[in-house]
C-alpha cells in the first residue's frame, strides 16, 4: 500500500483529482502550519494502481511494504497512514 510523507506533501490535490476509484480524500492538518490538507486514502476503494504515486510532484506519495489491510468492519479499511507511522 502507499503512505504519504506528510513533511513533503504541497496539497496540491493531484493525487485525488487522478484517483480513478474516487478513494483520496483530502483532509486538514491543523497542526500544519503551511499546507494543511494531505490525502487519506480509502482502501476499500482503493484498486491500487498507484497513479497518485506517479502523480505526485513531490514524491510524498510513495509504496511501501505494507500488506495487511484486511478487516470485518469496512470502516476500519481507510487508513490514515503516514510515513513517519511506518518507520517509527
Ligand atoms: S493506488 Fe490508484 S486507486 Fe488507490 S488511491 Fe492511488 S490512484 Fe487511487
Ligand atoms: S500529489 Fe503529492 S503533494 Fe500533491 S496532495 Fe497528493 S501527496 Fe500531496
Amino acid at each position: 500500500m502507499q503512505v504519504v510523507d506528510i513533511a513533503k506533501c504541497i496539497s496540491c490535490r493531484l493525487c485525488a483529482f487522478d484517483c480513478p476509484a474516487y478513494a483520496i480524500e483530502m483532509t486538514l492538518n491543523p497542526a500544519a502550519e503551511k499546507y494543511k490538507y494531505y490525502p487519506v486514502v480509502d482502501f476499500g476503494k482503493c484498486v491500487f494502481c498507484y497513479q497518485c504515486v506517479r502523480v505526485c510532484p513531490t514524491q510524498a506519495y510513495v509504496t511501501s511494504n505494507m500488506y495487511n489491510l484486511a478487516s470485518f468492519a469496512r470502516e476500519k479499511i481507510i487508513k490514515d497512514v503516514l510515513k513517519k507511522d511506518i518507520e517509527s
